[in-house]
């Protein structure tokens, strides 16, 4: 076996995990579906697992309903040596569900069971506080943010981080049908801007919190703040753009066949983070920073080229043969 694609610091990755639902059969609506398969997924819980993949450390923290489904997503973290020490079980609420479909345009479409859900259900008082001051790099999202009480828990347990040293990274992932309106969602979204070291948006992203239909040099410097020391946007198939304080630039793609396009960004954030964890200096590097995107945008490729997210997620190994081939 290749040697790791990755650096040994623990990476805390905090949110929700959850099961979709997807149809057996895609380009249809979820009412014509004959039948679903179920998936993990969560784009945190795929960060942790993209990032111990390559042989990396990494911990999930969030909350699971004490339900099979549950246990389930939990042997899946442990399976795949993710450190469970920070998940909770609710009595009273079940995992969240996500039924999800795959249109013909390859574009998804989700339709959410979280009323409310366990990872909804997170309290400030439950958080695994010693495992998360640990943490070199702390990793999260927004869909933490929409409600009470996981709001507190997210804010908390990002302070924490941030008090024992954390590199704070963040990826929105927005989740538009999740939130009760575009307006408020793009306001908690940015209401957390400020503490973040590194952020990583997608460009449909990017326009829905610039209000502009450009992806450009000032459009994503509209985004910029001062404390931030990267920040990502990235392009799907034509691979990301990166901006930190002295330089900024893009890297291109890679050509695969893409089937699913479920957790490329999140296998391109985990993969990034493996890579930078253990000397942070790198993102401050033009020409190192390139090298790790490179590798990210390898992976996020890989992904796209197998059903579901956590299956298709790279090793180290596969990794490699894409770089050296430049497709798979
Ligand atoms: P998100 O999943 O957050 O929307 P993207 O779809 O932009 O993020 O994907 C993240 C990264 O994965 C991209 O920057 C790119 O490197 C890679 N990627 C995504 N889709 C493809 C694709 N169709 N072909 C090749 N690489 C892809």
């Amino acid at each position: 076996m290749a040697k790791s694609g990755a650096g040994q610091g623990l990476i805390v990755s905090f949110g929700e995990m959850l099961i979709d639902f997807v149809p057996t059969v895609s380009g249809v609506s979820l009412a014509e579906a004959p039948g679903f398969l179920k998936a993990p997924g969560g784009a945190p819980a795929n960060v942790a697992i993209a990032i111990t993949r390559l042989g990396g450390k990494a911990a999930f923290v969030g909350k699971l309903g004490d339900d099979e489904f549950g246990q389930m997503l939990a042997g899946i973290l442990k399976e795949n040596k993710v450190c469970t020490e920070g998940i909770n079980f609710d009595k009273g609420a079940r995992t969240a569900l996500a039924f999800v479909t795959l249109r013909n345009d390859g574009e998804r479409e989700f339709m959410f069971y979280r009323n409310p859900s366990a990872d909804m259900l997170l309290k400030p008082e439950e958080l695994n506080l010693n495992l998360i001051k640990s943490a070199k790099i702390f990793h999260y999202g927004s869909i933490s943010l929409i409600v009470e009480p996981c709001r507190s828990a997210h804010m908390k347990a990002m302070e924490e981080a941030k008090k024992a040293g954390a590199f704070l990274s963040y990826d929105p992932n927005l989740r538009l049908p999740l939130w009760p309106s575009a307006q408020y969602a793009k306001e908690q979204i940015l209401s957390i801007w400020n503490k973040a070291d590194l952020i990583k948006v997608s460009d449909n992203e990017l326009e829905f919190l610039t209000g502009s239909s450009k992806i450009d040099d000032e459009s994503a410097m509209s985004l910029w703040h001062p404390n931030l020391k990267l920040l990502l946007i990235t392009l799907g198939d034509k691979g990301c753009k990166y901006y930190a304080k002295n330089f900024k630039g893009s890297v291109p793609g890679f050509s695969v066949k893409a089937v699913d396009t479920t957790g490329a960004g999140d296998s391109f954030v985990g993969s990034l983070l493996a890579k930078i964890v253990d000397d942070l200096s790198i993102i401050q590097d033009e020409a190192k920073l390139r090298e790790v995107l490179k590798y990210a945008c390898a992976c996020g490729a890989i992904t796209t080229t197998k059903k579901g997210a956590i299956p298709a997620l790279p090793n180290h190994s596969e990794v490699l043969e894409v770089l050296k081939t430049g497709a798979k």
